[in-house]
């Protein structure tokens, strides 16, 4: 397991803000293929990272998130992303492609429903409205009846 695939998405993402944000502080390699790492914090005092890229959750950080318990926090991101920045170019890559890939699938998934409504009958229509207007919350129903009924 990679130590990204061991962090959660929210972890990986504030990690590379943090790596970009240079909020590493300093690294050094701690032998066997680990590396010890100081990263700035919300607190005043940096937190004491120590990265395992092969056993990512032995990485430890003393940040409240992760201390005691085998969590890959954004810390333990950062400095892995200062130790490997090539890393981080492909983390960045791999996100840019995915928003482009979520793009082009809302962009389908809206000429469908476009589509679809379009090719409705009246009868058909007004089935697919009273269904929708029976799920919708409050505030929309109440705004459809100031919007069409008074
Ligand atoms: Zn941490």
């Amino acid at each position: 397991m990679s130590l990204l695939s061991a962090a959660s998405g929210q972890s990986r993402w504030r990690g590379y803000q943090y790596f970009t944000e240079n909020k590493v502080l300093r690294t050094e390699p701690a032998g066997e293929g680990c590396f010890r790492a100081l990263v700035a914090g919300s607190g005043e005092e940096p937190y004491a990272v120590t990265v395992d890229p092969e056993h990512p959750r032995r990485s430890v950080c003393t940040c409240p998130h992760a201390a005691g318990k085998r969590v890959v926090c954004k810390h333990i991101v950062a400095a892995y992303f200062a130790v490997f920045p090539e890393e981080a170019e492909k983390f960045y890559a791999e996100v840019l492609r995915e928003e482009e890939e979520w793009e082009e699938y809302r962009e389908e998934m809206n000429a469908r429903l476009v589509r679809f409504v379009r090719s409705l009958k009246r009868r058909d229509a007004q089935d697919v409205l009273l269904e929708l207007l029976d799920s919708a919350p409050d505030w929309l129903r109440e705004q459809f009846i100031r919007d069409h009924l008074e």
